[in-house]
């Protein structure tokens, strides 16, 4: 009796053992076709620009580059091509930092209609190509001081108004907006009337290389890794981001921002 009752027990705990190890094996499989898919979109999105450059440089060498006109205008394209990989490893670098532990966040305390106001002058060329206006509800000497790393809260806001530049209508707005939430917290939203995005699409925005209309987005290049730069560098900050779209009709992104108590 006593050898069934260990055996019984032992049979469960063999049970128990199996399935923790297919457990293990499963979340290795997931981690493994993680890793794969991650490595095959780096390729893919390296493969498109590097592939142009040689096109170009290969045809210079050839002899195009005896034509002024034509070797100026592939230099050029081949300089595109170089800037886009340089962008890509940039944004790649950023992520790998960010998802590794190893960025560290600057904290200081600065004015942020200022900085929202120096990242609209910067993108105020890119806006105006395809006539669309950029707005804000603030006034160039109003101020809000924020407590954050300025530097990737700059870039959280340059990535959310470049999309909506991107992905704007031409003749379009930009809306960007700052409301009080509770005592020490803003949330900043970033609104277009853009071509918006479906439902569906929008729980995978924020994963790595997610795209919703590849080939749209692509004519618009971009490699799908602002919006996780974004929300990486809100989450290290313990901040919010938020969105709602509309398809057709336009979308809003929108994030929490800590503010200091004492706003002067
Ligand atoms: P990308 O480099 O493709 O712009 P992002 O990570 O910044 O990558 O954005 C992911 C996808 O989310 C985009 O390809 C686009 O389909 C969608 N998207 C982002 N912002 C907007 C927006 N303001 N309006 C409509 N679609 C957007």
């Amino acid at each position: 009796k006593q050898v069934t009752t260990d055996m019984a027990t032992l049979t469960k705990e063999i049970e128990k053992f199996a399935k923790g190890k297919k457990l293990e094996i499963e979340s290795l499989k997931v981690r493994e076709n993680y890793r794969k898919e991650f490595m095959g979109n780096i390729a893919h999105e390296l493969k498109t620009p590097l592939f142009t450059v040689q096109g170009y440089v290969l045809t210079l060498i050839d002899g195009a580059i005896k034509d002024k006109n034509v070797r100026d205008k592939y230099l050029e394209r081949a300089s595109k091509g170089v800037d886009r990989l340089i962008y890509i490893v940039k944004d790649l670098d950023m992520i790998n930092k960010l998802e590794t532990g190893d960025l560290h966040l600057d904290k200081e305390k600065y004015n942020i209609v200022e900085l929202i106001e120096s990242v609209f002058d910067m993108l105020e060329m890119k806006a105006a190509k395809k006539n669309i206006s950029l707005t804000f509800d603030m006034d160039y000497n109003d101020k809000i001081l924020v407590f954050s790393d300025k530097e990737r809260i700059q870039q959280v806001l340059t990535n959310l108004i470049v999309n909506s530049i991107k992905y704007g209508k031409n003749d379009g707005t930009t809306e960007v907006s700052i409301e009080n939430l509770i005592k020490n917290k803003i949330i900043i939203r970033i609104t277009d009337n853009g071509e918006g995005i479906e439902q569906k699409n929008i729980p995978r925005l924020f994963e790595r290389f997610y795209r919703v209309d590849k080939s749209g987005s692509r004519k618009e290049g971009g490699s799908g890794l602002g919006l996780s730069i974004v929300k990486h560098i809100l989450e290290a900050h313990n901040e919010k981001t938020y969105v709602e779209s509309d398809f057709g009709v336009g979308s809003e992104f929108s994030f929490t921002l800590e503010k200091l108590k004492k706003n002067t």
